[in-house]
């Protein structure tokens, strides 16, 4: 879940989706649209497909057992290289090191050389302390993400001040691409306490079978009743939402107001259902 996610958003999260499903078992055995509409709002839903398969995985072949070393750990869905490491290392004391955005720009400004990523993976593990690995990746992914932080290095409060070769003198990375800024318009149709909603279609890149409202297409000269703002990875939509009929569109179906919060949503249309009070 804290993948691309502040802690802040994810803490409520977390706890609604243990009290759901407590065991991997109850995980394993959920419906796909159950595990997503509990993960509605966290964004980037292959995880939770991935983390899904992975139940299942664990469950039906290694009879309900968690895998406790990087090597097993990676072999599941979902799981790479870092996610193996750190599970591994923080949860089994494997002594294997994690590297991640925050480790890679810590060891590079350490060694003041901008090291491939595989000789970062090779630096990381000489320096691991072996006794307490779990606390060592923690240590180093929280030193790069409170004081050798990307722009303005805090070089005077760092505790391995003494042993960095660069002490912040490393370029600064480039800065970010701007955002890019879209327009988009719904529209909300709401007849006898049901709402028309729009299922994505199975095979689509982003959020494939989640329920969204159905968008108005070029919606000029249609007045927004409810107008907010909404930013997926590098778009930030202006979006526009209008009180009109649109159950003419085919792939769409009507959803009583009571089943709405339980049904696999966008973090979008769950937003916009939120602010008209139906949910
Ligand atoms: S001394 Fe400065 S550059 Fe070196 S690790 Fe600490 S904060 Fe980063």
């Amino acid at each position: 879940m804290l993948q691309q996610t502040r802690v802040g958003a994810v803490l409520e999260h977390y706890r609604r989706f243990l009290r759901r499903f407590p065991t991997v078992q109850k995980l394993a055995a959920a419906r796909e649209s159950s595990i997503l509409a509990a993960w509605s709002g966290l964004g980037y839903y292959r995880r939770a497909r991935m983390m899904h398969a992975a139940a299942k995985v664990i469950v039906k072949e290694q009879a309900g057992r968690f895998p406790a070393s990087a090597e097993q750990l990676s072999a599941l869905p979902g799981i790479g290289r870092y996610t193996a490491a750190a599970i591994a290392s923080i949860a089994f004391d494997e002594p294997t090191a994690v590297v991640d955005g925050n480790v890679k720009r810590v060891l590079r400004r350490l060694v003041a050389d901008n090291l491939s990523d595989e000789l970062l993976w090779e630096t990381a593990q000489e320096l691991l302390t072996q006794a307490r690995p779990g606390d060592f990746n923690q240590a180093m992914m929280e030193l790069g993400a409170t004081i050798c932080l990307p722009r303005q290095p805090r070089c005077s409060v760092c505790p391995v001040y003494e042993q960095c070769d660069s002490r912040g003198s490393l370029p600064k990375p480039k800065t970010l691409g701007r955002q890019n800024k879209r327009m988009i318009h719904y529209a909300l149709d709401c007849h006898n306490g049901s709402v028309f909603l729009v299922r994505r279609p199975k095979d689509a890149s982003l959020m494939p079978g989640m329920w969204e409202l159905p968008e108005i297409p070029g919606a000029n000269g249609v007045s927004p009743w409810l107008t907010l703002r909404h930013s997926i990875t590098v778009t930030d939509y202006q979006v526009a939402v209008s009180q009109v009929s649109a159950s003419d569109q085919s792939d769409g179906k009507w959803i009583s107001k009571g089943r709405l919060a339980r049904l696999p949503l966008t973090g979008l249309a769950r937003k916009i259902l939120r602010a008209a009070k139906l949910i």
